[in-house]
């Protein structure tokens, strides 16, 4: 007969509001193996914990349940506990009354509510008495690391886990690292340099010997599990023998054609063959093959005649390379919305209708005017700008229903740049609100508004359009109430921070979750954001939502954390709960291979005593399998089970009613 302990807790008045949670635990006593209960205000306290321990020992329990919260929350504390008591920690199982029960009854009599609190945790009862004790898996750790994304998050999780002692490979997919934030000129609200701040970190991840950069590089393939990842990344062709260049540039010098560059956003051209921006690391030039006349239609090769080191190589071709690595960050950052959207606007049809990035440029030293704020047009320093915020941010219809969270605080910035660079000059920022939630960024709007005289005109721009060579800027000042006409020279946008293009395909490699704007999933919003729900894979920065750099460099660095915490030992011990194939009634139609969201299923050969193949079976990898139990659904023949869930458990549960 087991010795089965049930706890059931008042969580506060979270449960107690609508579960008579000592009715649940008289009730429990009468079932047959039930030999202690008990109701707690809070079983996850201390005291809570220390009861559940006094319990299991002084009544000898095999098995415990604990009715509480989501086992999200608290499986793994009384879990813990178990085992501090001696009770093997899945022999503890979970009984969700509060979000499953008290949560989503509002009968203050508490009749429903402790109703069903009774039959929830009568089925765990029934399933826990079918249990079998199960031991963590344990499995070897690769102590490399991988992170995807060379912006300020991936810079720095890979020079904190390298820092760390541990090997990482920084794949980046343009030419150079540093992302979106080399692009800006100042950074809010402290204003400094952001190249000055950016540069050493891209210098220092170059140098740091536990740093391998692979640039112009894309992650093609993943496979394996945590500890275990064996990752494709396709380096495309550079043309250029990067062991050999010696970064002179001369080939960039003497080459005859340029194009439009995609750092200066169109605002600038660059030559074929390039390096993104003059500080660039590694400062190693590529050529842009579909515009090279060499590559295309062999003319030209000027850049190989010049080349000191001959490195030029116009035959070179992509490579597919294989690395072993225990854990992986995604720091791809994001991009913005598209201004073409927004014809209102201008965009697109006014040349001096620019996006917020692309006034970046126009304000960085190393940009096409060289810091100098003039017009796209015809290069007039503007005596008015007017920027428009929340251009296709909490806008549904046209745009993204969220909150691009750093526009509010680089349009300030926008603004006090400008004053700074045009004396005389005259801002509008049109806003809906101010969303300045940082340490000191309340104080820097109000320093944009105050000191640098930028005007604020809460309202929507409704139009937008050219009239003798200035831009006519309509909308509503809803807080004077009048409509309002102003004459501009300029008109930034700031668009909508929206995911990569081409976030969800790596997310599909990657096997993690991603929501409807393609942002990554984290783990747990506010107990895990850093982790996703594949093991050994981590996120930092703008790839799971709008970010400013504070905030992203933050999340390197927790990302890096977890990474080191992970390599800190030979082996990792991974939760049991996965699933088990039974080789003898498979029948090999490999369904769960197909319904697998995690890959987790192979095919295993049986073979005789002379090595002959005699069937083949399905097999699961412990070390992939997430327990999400597809597969055990899947399975026409009922040959697979999930250990702590199997068929036996499920339907003794069913037949308590
Ligand atoms: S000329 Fe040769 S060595 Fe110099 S930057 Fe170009 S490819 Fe490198
Ligand atoms: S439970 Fe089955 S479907 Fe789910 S991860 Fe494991 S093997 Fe794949």
């Amino acid at each position: 007969m087991p010795r089965i302990g049930v706890f059931v807790c008042q969580c506060g008045n979270n449960i107690a509001a609508t579960v008579d949670t000592k009715k649940v635990a008289e009730e429990m006593a009468k079932i047959p193996g039930v030999v202690y209960t008990c109701d707690y205000k809070f079983m996850c306290s201390s005291p809570g914990q220390e009861t559940l321990k006094q319990a299991i020992k002084e009544n000898d329990l095999d098995g415990i349940i604990v009715s509480a919260c989501s086992p999200h929350m608290h499986e793994k504390t009384f879990r813990k506990a178990s085992e501090a008591a001696g009770l093997n920690p899945y022999q503890c199982e979970i009984t969700n009354i509060r979000e499953q029960c008290s949560w989503v009854h509002h009968d203050k009599t508490k009749a429903t509510g402790t109703v069903k609190s009774i039959d929830l945790t009568r089925m765990t009862i029934q399933r826990l008495k079918k249990n079998q004790p199960l031991k963590k898996i344990k499995i070897p750790v690769k102590k490399k690391a991988l992170v995807i994304g060379g912006g300020i998050a991936g810079i720095q999780a890979a020079l904190d886990i390298a820092e760390g002692g541990r090997e990482v490979i920084l794949v980046e997919k343009e030419p150079s690292i540093g992302g979106n934030m080399a692009r800006l000129s100042e950074t809010f609200p402290t204003m400094d340099c952001s190249q000055c701040i950016l540069t050493p970190k891209m210098v220092e991840a170059e140098l740091n010997e536990n740093i391998t950069l692979y640039t112009y590089s894309e992650v093609e393939k993943v496979d394996g599990y945590i500890g275990n990842f064996t990752v494709t990344v396709r380096r495309k062709s550079k043309y250029v023998d990067e062991e050999r260049c010696t970064g002179c540039g001369e080939c960039i010098e003497k080459c005859p054609f340029k194009v439009e560059s995609a750092f200066e956003l169109g605002l600038n051209k660059r030559k074929v063959i390039y390096t993104p921006f003059p500080q660039s690391v590694p400062n190693i030039p590529v050529i842009d093959a579909p515009n090279c006349p060499k590559i295309q239609k062999d003319k030209c090769g000027a850049c190989a005649i010049v080349c000191g080191p001959k490195c030029i190589d116009f035959k070179m071709e992509d490579k597919l390379e294989t690395v072993e690595v225990g854990a992986i960050v995604v720091a791809t950052g994001y991009q913005l919305m598209p201004n073409e959207r927004f014809g209102e606007y201008g965009y697109g049809r006014i040349k001096d209708v620019i996006s917020g990035l692309q006034f970046e440029r126009l304000a960085s030293s190393s940009g096409p005017t060289g810091g100098e704020i003039r017009r796209p047009s015809d290069g007039k320093v503007p005596e008015s700008v007017v920027f428009i915020q929340c251009v296709g941010s909490r806008d549904e219809k046209k745009g993204v229903s969220y909150c691009s969270k750093i526009c509010c605080m680089y349009t300030a910035k926008h603004t006090k740049l400008y004053s700074h660079k045009v004396h005389g000059g005259q801002a509008y920022v049109f806003y809906m609100d101010i969303r300045s939630g940082g340490k000191r960024y309340e104080e820097f709007v109000r320093g944009a508004i105050e000191h640098d005289g930028a005007m604020y005109l809460r309202g929507r721009v409704s139009r937008v359009y050219e009239k003798n060579g200035k831009i006519i800027v309509q909308g509503a000042d809803t807080l004077s109430g009048s409509q309002v006409e102003i004459e501009a020279d300029m008109v930034v946008l700031a668009t909508a921070v929206v995911s990569r293009e081409g976030a969800d395909g790596l997310a599909q490699r990657l096997g993690i979750g991603y929501d409807k704007h393609k942002f990554y999933n984290e783990y747990h919003p506010k107990l895990k954001p850093v982790e996703t729900v594949t093991a050994g894979i981590y996120l930092a920065g703008s790839c799971m939502g709008p970010m400013d750099i504070p905030d992203s460099v933050a999340q390197g660095s927790a990302a890096a954390s977890k990474v080191l915490a992970l390599f800190s030992a030979d082996e990792m011990a991974r939760e049991p709960i996965t699933s088990v194939v039974n080789k003898v009634t498979c029948n090999a139609c490999w369904d769960c291979l197909t319904a697998c969201p995690y890959t987790a299923i192979e095919r295993d050969a049986i073979k005789d005593r002379k090595g002959n193949i005699v069937k083949w079976v399905a097999k699961v990898n412990d070390g992939v399998c997430q327990g999400c139990g597809v597969c055990v659904a899947a399975c026409r023949s009922k040959s697979i089970d999930l250990k702590g869930y199997t068929d036996e458990q499920v339907f003794a549960a069913i037949n308590t009613f």
